[in-house]
């Protein structure tokens, strides 16, 4: 099995959930000099307690940003941080994690959840790639390696199977969730144009369904725990390559249908 040789990691939404776990994770994943950069809203917040007490245990490997998706002066903020602990070197991975899921129909939902839904999931994850860019590029030219992977220069977007527009008529009855869906499926989109644009700089851009797992998000009855789900996230995130540029896959490795 590939191991996750990438050297500086961002996290976006790094306080609770996938995120969270994703750091504890790749914390253990034993790498030289490697840095996770550790994203969330309020990093000295009650919220991101386990984080810090996790970052106080790793000083060397995780820092944590702070990192608004909605807030553009944040995000910039967030890269010029980075880009000084960067130093010299580039950022090789960057998962677009956070994300927020209104659940309702078309009739019980309002416009205010389509737009926050819409403004978190896929204008965050814009912003985030677009600041983040210039660090992602210089990872992609530094590296000696051919092709695409996580280890040189890729954005992994945590997309959802709600998205898939084929499964939809079958989740509909049980998980309408009108405005998550759609914005998910814009982000699958925003995955696609960015893999297309930003191919001749051999950025991998990867669409990833985490699988159901027991968060604030995805309840009590998800079939998957945490550990399970970002197990799959990272082994996969590992193997990817220029074939699953611009593809939607799932934590087990398999291509979901859009
Ligand atoms: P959680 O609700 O447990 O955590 C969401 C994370 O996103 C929190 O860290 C939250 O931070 C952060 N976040 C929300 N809004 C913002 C913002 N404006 N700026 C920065 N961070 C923000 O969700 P999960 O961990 O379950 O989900 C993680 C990702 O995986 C999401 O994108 C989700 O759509 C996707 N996913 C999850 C599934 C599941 O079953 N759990 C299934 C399919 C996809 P804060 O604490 O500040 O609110």
């Amino acid at each position: 099995m590939a191991t996750l040789k990438a050297r500086n990691i961002l996290i976006t939404g790094a306080n609770r959930g996938l995120g969270l776990e994703l750091v504890r994770q790749l914390v253990e994943i034993p790498y030289p000099n490697r840095q996770i950069f550790a994203c969330c809203r309020d990093p000295d917040g009650p919220k991101s307690k386990v984080l810090q007490e996790l970052a106080k245990k790793h000083p060397s490997v995780i820092k944590m940003i702070r990192l608004d998706v909605t807030d553009s002066g944040s995000i910039k903020e967030a890269a010029e941080r980075v880009s000084s602990l960067l130093g010299k070197g580039g950022l090789n991975l960057l998962v677009n994690n956070s994300g927020v899921a209104a659940n309702g129909t078309i009739q019980s939902s309002s416009a205010d959840d389509m737009l926050s839904n819409f403004n978190t999931n896929v204008v965050g994850s814009f912003r985030v790639i677009k600041e983040f860019l210039p660090c992602l590029r210089i990872s992609a030219k530094a590296s000696g390696e051919q092709g695409m992977s996580c280890n040189k220069a890729a954005v992994i977007n945590m997309s959802s199977i709600a998205a898939s527009m084929t499964h939809a008529p079958q989740i509909y009855a049980f998980l309408p969730a009108v405005s998550y869906k759609v914005s998910k499926a814009g982000l699958n989109m925003l995955t696609i144009c960015a893999a297309y644009e930003f191919k001749p700089d051999e950025i991998l851009f990867t669409a990833l369904h985490p699988g159901w797992a027991r968060t604030d998000m995805g309840g009590q009855n998800a079939t998957l725990d945490v550990k399970e789900s970002i197990e799959g996230v990272i082994r996969v995130m590992s193997g990817l390559t220029e074939e699953q540029h611009g593809a939607y896959v799932d934590y087990t490795g398999k291509t979901l249908p859009w």
